[in-house]
């Protein structure tokens, strides 16, 4: 069994595997073949994962007679001209953006499975990319703040006065929300935080938080299938946006990372709202791609309105390349160890598999997801 490590494109600084992956897949019996570079700009360099047991060559070299490939995001079809038919292509692979992609990995008889579309249940917690690069992005959603932002986070007493601790709020409490919840606590800031799924009001609490949360309103449950949030009733969200109107104006920082599965991101942030803003006062919209939580908010860009900095922050845990990838390609590794088979040397993946159903896009020349399907 030969696993291919691809080295990404573009913008991408995360690279599908690591050295330690690369171990647990020498220990299972497979062959790694990585692309030469594919780990400088996560600072892995060729002799770490030849160390690790890897060979180094060229896309046609990795590519030859690989039965699994293992990408961060979606590799343009034609550069796996020379993939073996029905070898498994596993990563970001971003079905709703690249349909044209995905039915070109068909047609070359690939296997491709998309690993952000993972159920979010307990057996695939270790296996959930989403997962794991939210909590980066929350990280550093408030790392970026705080270089922005013209002002201190924490509260300091000195000689020559005091500096007032920044009032940080965060819009959207799922795995991003709460790691920006921490981050901000712990460089000293007054976090504040809401959420429609009143389960996260004692997570809040318990990172030592305030929650702000509508109370005794119709239709508040927000809580749809699998753990997501859901839409809320037009009461809800006019109660929403006047709780929001008369907190935001206070904060320093703010943080949105409201997301609904398969919809727009919901607006929390209108442009009223903003000119209620201290002036530097710093936006991070973790939910830019998604159309942003903040009315004005630019996927990939930094705009000023009112005096406010709103960051339309794009795949924030490519800035942490090094530990977005580690924890990726564990991702992946936990996955295929899960569906490993000793005897056939490599992984089965049962079509009758909740987690095979969810991921897998393409088999045996079609499409085979029924999501894919339905939007066909
Ligand atoms: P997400 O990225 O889908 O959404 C981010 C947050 O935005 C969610 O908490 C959501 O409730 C919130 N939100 C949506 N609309 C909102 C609105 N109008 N106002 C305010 N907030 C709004 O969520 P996520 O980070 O993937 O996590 C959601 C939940 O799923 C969490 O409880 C998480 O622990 C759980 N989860 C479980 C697994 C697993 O078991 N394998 C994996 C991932 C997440």
């Amino acid at each position: 069994m030969k696993i291919a490590v691809l080295r990404e494109g573009g913008a991408e600084t995360r690279v599908a595997a690591i050295p330690e992956t690369v171990k647990k897949f020498a220990g299972l019996g497979a062959a790694v073949s990585v692309e030469q570079g594919a780990g400088e700009a996560a600072s892995i360099s060729d002799d770490d994962f030849k160390a690790a047991g890897a060979t180094i060559g060229s896309r046609a070299d990795v590519l030859k007679d690989a039965e699994i490939i293992l990408c961060v995001m979606g590799p343009e079809p034609g550069s796996l001209d020379g993939a073996k038919a029905g070898a498994l292509l596993i990563g970001a692979l971003d079905p709703p953006k690249h349909g044209d992609a995905i039915k070109a990995y068909a047609s070359a008889g690939l296997e491709a499975l998309a690993m952000e579309w993972m159920p979010r249940i307990t057996r695939a917690q270790s296996m959930d990319i989403l997962s794991s690069q939210s909590n980066l992005a929350g990280y550093k959603a408030v790392v970026d703040a705080a270089s922005i932002y013209g002002r201190a986070y924490p509260m300091m007493m000195t000689a020559a006065g005091t500096v007032s601790p920044a009032k940080l709020f965060v819009m959207g409490v799922g795995v991003a929300g709460l790691q920006a919840i921490a981050t901000g606590r712990r460089l000293g800031a007054q976090v504040s935080a809401t959420d429609v799924r009143s389960a996260t009001k004692e997570q809040i609490l318990s990172l030592g938080a305030k929650p702000i949360f509508v109370e005794g309103v119709a239709g508040i449950e927000g809580e749809g299938k699998g753990g997501y949030a859901s839409e809320t009733s037009a009461e809800y969200q006019a109660a929403q946006a006047e709780l929001v109107s008369g907190h935001i104006a206070k904060q320093d920082i703010v943080i949105t990372t409201a997301l609904i599965p398969g919809r727009p991101a919901p607006r929390l942030v209108s442009d009223a709202q903003l000119a209620t803003m201290r002036k530097g006062s710093v936006i991070v919209d973790l939910a830019a791609e998604a159309g942003g939580n903040v009315e004005g908010c630019v996927a990939g860009e930094t705009v000023q309105r009112h005096g406010v900095t709103i960051v339309g922050a794009v795949q924030l845990a490519r800035s942490l390349a090094a530990d977005a990838s580690a924890l990726f390609g564990r991702n992946l590794a936990n996955f295929l160890i899960a569906f490993w088979d000793k005897e056939s040397s490599g992984p089965v993946l049962p079509d009758d598999d909740e987690i095979v159903a969810a991921i897998r896009l393409t088999k045996a020349g079609s499409i085979v997801n029924d999501r894919l399907k339905t939007s066909q």
